[in-house]
């Protein structure tokens, strides 16, 4: 007998940084083999899994843009490193015996599928990790973007928003003022107007319009992404 979760389709938000690991830039392995194990555990509970992967560790639009570069061009650089990660997410998650695909924004057929939704939604129904790169293939956005707008469109009962150290939403840094509260639960609407920092503005927007709800919580202790599964309110949950 199965445990009864709280969600049943998925949308995981992973940074570039948790891809870094302690390291703190690039692509580290032994990182990314740990969450697996622990995506495995919720795959084998039945859960319906799509991730969206970003880029930071490896290159964001905003720094070339600091460079003297194009925005534009620095945003499809940052869009290929989004490719580099789903690549060694979907390496790491096949050898842990977890069948995936990865679908991309921009097409690189001989490296992965194009992104086509219904053909997304029939993976999952088949069990297989489906891996969005290539953010939404627009330049000027971001992956937390991509995560709304894939949410909507496959129909997710949540984004996950898997955080690095950071246990949840807090009015505000707790990394510099030891008084800072954390929020168990928010509106999206309180996210805009109290400016506070789950995503970026547009994503934020694009959630709230679609009424989709977010857990933000630490994916550094083990066990959360389960926990969060079962639906125990560990961190921020943000809803209508
Ligand atoms: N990016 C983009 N359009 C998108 C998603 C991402 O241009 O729809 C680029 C952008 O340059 C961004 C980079 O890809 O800086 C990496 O994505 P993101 O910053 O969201 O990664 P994360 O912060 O999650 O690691």
């Amino acid at each position: 007998t199965k445990e009864t979760t709280k969600y049943k389709r998925v949308i995981l938000k992973l940074s570039g940084e948790a891809i870094a690991g302690k390291q703190g830039f690039g692509i580290h392995p032994d990182t990314i083999k740990e969450m697996v194990e622990e995506l495995k555990d919720i795959h084998d509970l039945g859960v319906e899994i799509a991730i969206v992967v970003g880029g930071g560790n490896i290159w964001r639009g905003t720094i070339g843009e600091e460079m003297g570069m194009e925005r534009a061009q620095a945003d499809y650089m940052g869009m290929l490193a989004t490719v580099m990660n789903a690549l060694a997410l979907q390496d790491v998650l096949e050898n842990s015996g977890v069948p995936t695909r990865v679908q991309t924004s921009v097409e690189m057929r001989q490296i992965a599928e194009p992104y086509i939704r219904r053909r997304a939604i029939r993976h999952l129904e088949k069990g297989r990790v489906v891996i969005f790169a290539g953010g939404t293939g627009n330049p000027y956005f971001t992956t937390d973007t991509t995560a709304a707008l894939r949410a909507a469109e496959i129909n997710a009962d949540v984004i996950l928003m898997a955080k690095n150290n950071v246990d949840g939403v807090y009015d505000s840094d707790p990394k510099e003022n030891k008084a800072a509260v954390k929020y168990d639960n928010l509106t999206h609407l309180d996210v805009i107007s109290k400016g506070l920092k789950v995503m970026d503005s547009t994503a934020s927007s694009l959630s709230m319009d679609n009424d989709i709800p977010l857990v933000v919580f630490n994916l550094n202790e083990s066990g959360n992404i389960r926990r969060v599964i079962l639906g125990e309110n560990i961190g921020t949950t943000v809803e209508a």
